[in-house]
């Protein structure tokens, strides 16, 4: 292997790594793909929850085992038990194999001419290429020479930036006699999850996903939507950590050559950390950047700079907005105590959860959010714990 030589190599075998590199192959540009795991979209770490258009926008076709089960309600349980639930079919929300998704988008780019290798490491970015170790890199032979990286390597590479946006999950695959077909749950709880939320996604036919997150929670013991009394049979259980302070400052690295993609570009929705569409299209907003700049154009006299600029300008006229206004909508969140958010779920008027239904936006949901916490009065029931902050996310505050 050693000599070998590509356009752009891609570290991260996931949704937004593959999806850059279907783009960059497409564009007609050499591109490898190294993952360290054994298989493409193996162990699967998330919870298949994504619109059908966002999939459509993607460029994936749920077909066969890809597809679940499609998401009719939402319900949010409040510490003491009370429930908001509002209707998601017009949302068009699917319950999908990550395995499978993953799979496609890997096939995709094969097909467009990608090179992929599993069970294979990047170790470093070295001045002419990427050092890479395991299956793919051999004993020793294991520098690819390549002009642009791509770090696609997911959340846990945000770890050593900052701990303070890393959160500990877990969640389980689980068969459970009480988990209703269609219904997803969202559990959240100051003292049990502090910080985030416990979640039920279900998969069809008494079989779904049951997770929690939350600063501080002992991941390995802790059940989340399972795990307060509800008995259950565990299939597979994943941890892994999720970000959510939304995107990182600067998506690439011009001394180094380097472009960052997806949850590893902090992509994933501050809200919820859900980021296969956002993440997704962070990895094909990038590749098209990438490719037009190998061709010489979209800021090619800049250098890393103008492609990079043109990308993060690309993702930001996308995303930057949403996200934004989730990162209030979450401090404002993270702030309230179970006291606060027994009185949201409680004095939430049907009218209101009608609305929400009718037009909340499963990607772009902060209209929701908004539309809950104003609904009931939450300024003057939580009072100094929202302050300038609602203002600025529900102006008339
Ligand atoms: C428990 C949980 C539930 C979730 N549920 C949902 C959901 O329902 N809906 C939703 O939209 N999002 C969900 N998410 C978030 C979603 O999974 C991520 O936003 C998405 O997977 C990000 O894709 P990515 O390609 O950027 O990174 P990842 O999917 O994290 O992939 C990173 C890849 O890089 C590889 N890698 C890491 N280091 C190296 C290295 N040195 N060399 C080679 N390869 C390396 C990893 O093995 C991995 O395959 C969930 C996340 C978690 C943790």
């Amino acid at each position: 292997m050693r000599g070998a030589s590509y356009d752009v190599v891609v570290a991260g075998g996931s949704i937004s790594g593959l999806l850059c590199a279907r783009e960059v192959a497409a564009g007609g540009h050499s591109v490898l793909v190294v993952e360290e795991d054994y298989e493409i979209g193996t162990p699967e770490h998330c919870g298949g929850l994504v619109s059908s258009r966002g999939l459509e926008e993607l460029g994936v076709v749920p077909f066969g085992g890809m597809l679940m089960h499609r998401v009719e309600r939402a319900r949010i349980t409040s510490p003491d038990g009370a429930h908001a639930e509002i209707d998601a079919k017009r949302q068009n929300v699917l319950c999908i194999s990550r395995r499978e998704l993953d799979k496609q988008a890997a096939h995709q780019a094969q097909r467009a001419g990608a090179d992929i290798m599993t069970r294979t490491s990047l170790q470093e970015r070295t001045r002419e290429g990427v050092r890479i170790s395991g299956a793919g890199g051999g004993a020793d032979a294991s520098i690819i020479n390549c002009r642009i990286m791509v770090d696609a390597r997911g959340a846990a590479a945000l770890a050593q930036r900052d701990r303070d946006g890393i959160i500990p999950s877990a969640q389980y695959e689980v068969y459970a006699d009480w988990i209703e077909d269609g219904r997803v749950e969202v559990l959240p709880d100051r003292l049990k999850y502090p910080g985030f939320f416990a979640w039920v996604i279900p998969s069809g036919r008494g079989r779904g996903r049951i997770g929690a997150a939350g600063r501080g929670i002992n991941a390995l013991a802790d059940r989340g939507g399972g795990g307060d009394g509800r008995g259950c049979g565990i299939i597979r259980k994943i941890f892994a950590p999720i970000w959510i302070k939304g995107p990182i400052k600067r998506f690439h690295d011009a001394g180094s050559g380097i472009i960052t993609v997806g949850d590893a570009a902090g992509q994933a929705k501050p809200t919820t950390a859900g980021g296969i569409f956002s993440s997704g299209m962070g990895g094909i907003l990038a590749g098209r950047a990438i490719s037009r700049h190998l061709d010489g154009g979209d800021g090619s006299t800049r250098g890393i700079d103008g492609l990079g600029d043109s990308y993060r300008a690309a993702w930001y006229k996308r995303f930057g907005g949403e996200f934004e206004r989730q990162s209030i909508a979450r401090r404002i969140l993270e702030r309230a105590d179970n006291g606060a958010i027994n009185d949201v779920i409680r004095r939430v008027s049907p009218e209101a959860l009608r609305e929400i239904s009718a037009e909340d936006d499963f990607d772009f949901h902060v209209s929701g959010i908004i539309k809950l916490l104003g609904a009931v009065g939450t300024a003057r029931a939580a009072g100094s714990m929202l302050g300038a902050e609602l203002r600025r996310l529900i102006p008339g505050q």
